[in-house]
């Protein structure tokens, strides 16, 4: 069933929203060579925390930390760790969570570990990454349809020759932090429930230079890529409005 959202728990989950995006800036700066991913969940826990705000990740479903921090081809939900080292030109996928108000806000970023990428095809892959969730955001509107999301991601990270997870994706967001629908990352247009304003996604693609196919480590939280081929995630939490959309998730 989707949860509606009046405009007064639209401007919770803003304030969310704009919590998670100074998590992100925070955290990104803190992408250095030599650190762990322990070190960068220990800056989001602490901006987070000053902000008066809860991470929406620790303790759900027994989720140990406050972000989720997935290195190359490990495609989402890894676990920060004192043993992950970042190396120069390292994949890093990082997924921030908070809770304001009672009202959760969710976002990712992928970038690489030292700024430079490895080679051109994961520059290209970050990059086409977000183009898809940047297409799959303009397609947000009164009167489209959810299929009309995936398929507008699918059409940019399939054109460019990557593939994208089917077995996860993007959700409605609000008082819980998965709400109904489910958003794949793939078509067709036309199809679905239709988008009416008062809905609030986190649309979340996962584009993989290799198959779709994934592999669920032993820690059971780990998601990697079947073949072992560099993963990438963007997501943004958006609500749909009388005119449009609104990115939640960005800076103040
Ligand atoms: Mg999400």
């Amino acid at each position: 069933m989707i949860i509606y959202k009046s405009p007064e728990e639209i401007a919770k989950m803003r304030a969310a929203g704009r919590i998670v995006a100074g998590t992100i800036e925070r955290v990104v700066a803190a992408v250095v060579p030599g650190r762990t991913t322990a070190d960068l969940d220990r800056v989001a826990e602490a901006y987070i925390s000053e902000r008066g705000a809860v991470p929406s990740f620790k303790g759900y479903r027994g989720f140990p930390a406050t972000i989720c921090s997935s290195l190359n081809s490990e495609i989402v939900h890894g676990i920060p760790s004192k043993k992950r080292i970042l190396r120069s030109g390292d994949l890093l996928s990082l997924d921030f969570g908070a809770i304001w108000e009672g009202f959760h806000a969710d976002a990712a970023v992928s970038v690489f570990v030292g700024g430079a990428p490895p080679g051109p095809e994961a520059e290209k892959l970050v990059r086409v990454t977000r183009e898809a969730l940047d297409a799959g955001i303009s397609a947000i509107r009164p009167g489209a349809r959810l299929g009309d999301v995936g398929a507008a991601i699918q059409q940019v990270a399939e054109g460019a020759g990557f593939s994208l997870v089917r077995e996860y994706g993007g959700h409605g967001i609000g008082r819980a932090l998965h709400e109904d629908p489910f958003i794949p990352n793939h078509g067709p247009a036309g199809r679905g429930p239709e988008l009416r304003p008062g809905l609030v996604v986190a649309v979340e693609p996962m584009a993989n230079v290799g198959g779709p196919e994934t592999r669920l480590l032993a820690d059971d939280w780990t998601v990697v890529t079947a073949d072992g081929s560099l993963s990438a995630h963007f997501e943004h939490t958006i609500a749909v409005t009388e005119d449009g959309n609104e990115i939640l998730t960005l800076p103040e």
